[in-house]
């Protein structure tokens, strides 16, 4: 919201009010003065006028979790546990998960109350790579390689996936690189040479990468830099 919308959204504040208040510097977010009515604020934002707090701000939190198989990527399920569940956080209807992962995916997923933030990680246009290791019921078929590459015709949705890397690890091993998230994207692009995705792990999005050191279900909080990077 801009930050002269939101003053005049204040009881007994004009618009015109919200215009003076501005214009004579009276009002702060996060700790500096702003005099640009058109200045976006947001629930993180720190509001003060005359050094008196008009809003806190709430704590942007980011967290990055090891998706164990057999768990939903959603906030509430009826019948199984979700990846909320393994979050011992408070305020978790809060929190929203940036890139979803099938039921038996495992692997990195980031969990946040930041939209702006998650957005930018996942929308196709920021064209992040999202990085799975996959495993397969057959031998790869290594023409897959420039098939992927040259992006596949999905018939459901009339589109062609973008290119996307394939490197090779073993007969029946990948690494794959995509630079967005169709909906069981990976397990498609395999299922078009009538091989079956038999496990599939997300190492990495964009620069944040799985943190080695946490097993699956366990999670933690993203660096200052970590954040910074997206
Ligand atoms: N592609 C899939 O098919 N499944 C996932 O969970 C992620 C990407």
């Amino acid at each position: 919201m801009r930050l002269d919308r939101f003053l005049a959204n204040l009881p007994h504040c004009s618009h015109r009010q919200a215009r003076l208040l501005l214009a004579s510097g009276r009002a702060s977010v996060n700790g500096e003065k702003v005099c640009d009515g058109t200045h976006d604020v947001r629930i993180f934002d720190r509001i003060e006028l005359d050094g008196k707090v008009l809003q806190a701000g709430k704590p942007a939190r980011f967290f990055m979790l090891n998706k164990p198989a057999g768990c939903v990527s959603a906030t509430a399920d009826p019948q199984h546990p979700t990846v909320l569940d393994l979050l011992n956080e408070p305020d978790k209807d809060e929190l929203h998960i940036a890139g979803r992962l099938d039921f038996n995916t495992t692997g990195l997923m980031i969990i946040t109350n930041d939209g702006l933030w998650s957005r930018r990680l996942t929308q196709p246009e920021s064209l992040l790579g999202k990085t799975y290791l996959v495993e397969t019921e057959d031998p790869i078929d290594p023409i897959c390689v420039d098939r992927f590459a040259q992006g596949l015709y999905f018939r459901f949705e009339n589109l062609t996936t973008l290119p996307a890397e394939l490197e090779l690890l073993g007969s029946r091993q990948a690494r794959l690189t995509l630079h967005e998230g169709r909906y069981h994207q990976v397990k498609r692009m395999f299922g078009h040479f009538n091989n079956k995705v038999t496990a599939l792990h997300r190492e990495r999005m964009g620069p944040l990468l799985l943190d080695p050191t946490l097993a699956p279900g366990q999670y933690r909080s993203l660096t200052q830099a970590e954040i910074a990077q997206i």
